[in-house]
């Protein structure tokens, strides 16, 4: 079965951990951003936002990523 969403940008935190973006992808207008170095998320209706929401996270995100 296919995974249910696939990452579409990526973003290195100022922590040094990664935000992906990732396009549902049963829903192509829905993508959400997750920060894997303190796990926080965000939903957005297109992947222009998704991206800037994502990117100004990893702006200021000082979170290490976790082993
Ligand atoms: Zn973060």
């Amino acid at each position: 079965m296919a995974e249910k969403s696939k990452v579409v940008t990526k973003y290195a935190t100022k922590g040094g951990a990664i935000v992906n973006v990732v396009q549902d992808r049963l829903y192509d207008d829905r993508f959400q951003w997750e920060c894997a170095g303190c796990g926080e998320t965000g939903f957005r209706r297109a992947r222009t936002y998704a991206n800037q929401d994502g990117q100004s996270h990893a702006k200021t995100c000082a979170a290490l990523p976790l082993d």
